[in-house]
């Protein structure tokens, strides 16, 4: 295993050993929650309250009963009997380390099943939640690939605007409409404007979408006026998921000038319930890919060599679409995409110092988006407005069906696994959503 380092991104201990295995039978090749992995998240047994869980294969141990239980260091205990993570957000990386290393050590000891048992509920019997209450929600557009395609649909000669090499480009979110995997998605209305109308209709968006993104856990954050220098941001991001920015194309081609995306994106923003801890995707830490020559050099605030050298994630990143048809006729999901979270021009450091470099604050469980992530080959593609040319080639499904955009009874999943040799590989657990029609 490599040297343990005083950077808290890159700290490796027995919590990320291979060899490692727990009590729980079905934690061990579990392909997104093995014991290496203890994400956070908050759950509700049948019947019964949310409160705060780590997973473990298929299933949940209730970590606000552990801590009652005095199984967990007492400065942790207040932090778990809520039933969302933001307290435990506010505290500092070390403290979340300690809580992983407790409980990475009670999942994969045998002597502790008899005390511990009784804690586990099956994953399928219980509901998840929002992991935290979330204050704001902020979207940024990072994915270079992404922002090329979309910019050449516009712009073909000079897809990307004139700022996008000197700042992370990013807009307010909605944060009301924010919401766990498995809530459906109900077509929006709204105002769209035909190119061949004389004037734009209210109605049920026809060019409905997702975009595959990255989310971002803001951990203590910063108070107001206070900057985060990039050296210090690592230690304000809690944790990862993923995120679907549903998108209705003709609602955003019609409202986004002057101002950007409102309406178009705000009806439902899809995350993954699970926190997988910036502790966890410790071993799967990449070097940020360099600059193509040419590029601008980021200004000083922006740039930091550790950050350059460890700031980026080994994440594959996949996209899967299944429609009614295919369910009735018990077809597997079609995967639309597969790329690389490296397809990030800016790192998750560099987004967060550049949130709060005019002194803005994050808070505990602000979340924030990465912007859609499509890889550099059509393959990888993070949008159906990326894949169809903006609507004009659609995709040709294993049944025949045809897509440009999503139609009603559409499923889209969302999934990510972290991959690095030498280490057990994690996964984030779905982010799901199903097309409903209009009202
Ligand atoms: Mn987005």
């Amino acid at each position: 295993m490599p040297l343990t380092t005083d950077r808290m991104i890159d700290i490796l201990d027995e919590t990320h050993d291979p060899a490692r295995r727990s009590w729980v039978d079905s934690a061990n090749g579990h392909p997104d929650f093995p014991i290496q992995n203890l994400p956070l998240g908050v759950f509700s047994p049948a019947g019964d309250a949310p409160r705060i869980g780590t997973a473990i294969g298929g299933h949940i141990l209730d970590l606000t009963a552990t801590a009652r239980a005095g199984l967990l260091p007492e400065t942790l205990t207040g932090c778990l009997g809520a039933d969302s993570l933001n307290a435990l957000f506010s505290r500092p990386a070390a403290e979340r380390r300690t809580l992983r290393r407790h409980l990475s050590a009670l999942l994969s000891d045998p002597a502790q099943k008899p005390v511990l048992a009784p804690l586990l509920f099956a994953a399928a019997d219980c509901r998840l939640h929002l992991p935290a209450r979330i204050g704001d929600y902020t979207d940024f557009y990072v994915g270079i690939h992404h922002a090329t395609n979309v910019g050449r649909l516009f712009r073909p000669d000079n897809p990307l605007l004139p700022n996008y090499k000197h700042v992370p480009i990013g807009y307010h979110g909605r944060a009301s409409s924010v919401r766990p995997s498995g809530t459906a998605v109900q077509r929006p209305c709204g105002q769209r404007k035909p190119p061949d109308a004389d004037a734009p209709l209210f109605g049920p968006s026809r060019r409905l979408d997702y975009e595959l993104e990255l989310g971002i856990w803001i951990g203590p954050g910063n108070a107001l006026g206070q900057p985060i220098p990039i050296a210090e941001a690592p230690a304000h991001v809690a944790g990862f998921c993923l995120l679907n920015d549903w998108s209705a194309r003709d609602l955003q081609a019609w409202e986004y000038q002057p101002l950007g995306p409102f309406l178009a994106k705000s009806f439902l923003t899809s995350i993954s319930p699970w926190v997988v801890t910036a502790e966890a995707l410790a071993p799967f830490r990449l070097a940020q890919p360099a600059r193509p020559a040419g590029d601008p050099q980021p200004l000083p605030y922006l740039w930091d060599e550790a950050d350059q050298d460890r700031g980026a994630l080994a994440l594959t990143l996949e996209v899967h679409l299944s429609t009614a048809a295919m369910r009735a006729g018990g077809l597997s999901p079609h995967r639309l995409s597969r790329g690389e979270a490296t397809a990030m021009y800016w790192t998750v450091a560099q987004i967060v110092t550049h949130h709060a470099s005019n002194g803005c604050n994050l808070n505990p469980g602000d979340l924030l988006g990465s912007g859609t992530l499509s890889a550099a080959d059509p393959g990888g593609y993070g949008s159906l407005l990326e894949i169809t040319a903006g609507g004009s080639r659609p995709v040709t499904l294993p049944n025949g069906e045809q897509r440009t955009f999503l139609e009603d009874g559409d499923e889209i999943t969302l999934s990510a696994s972290a991959q690095a040799d030498g280490y057990v590989p994690i996964g984030f657990g779905p982010c799901t959503g199903t097309v409903l029609p209009a009202l």
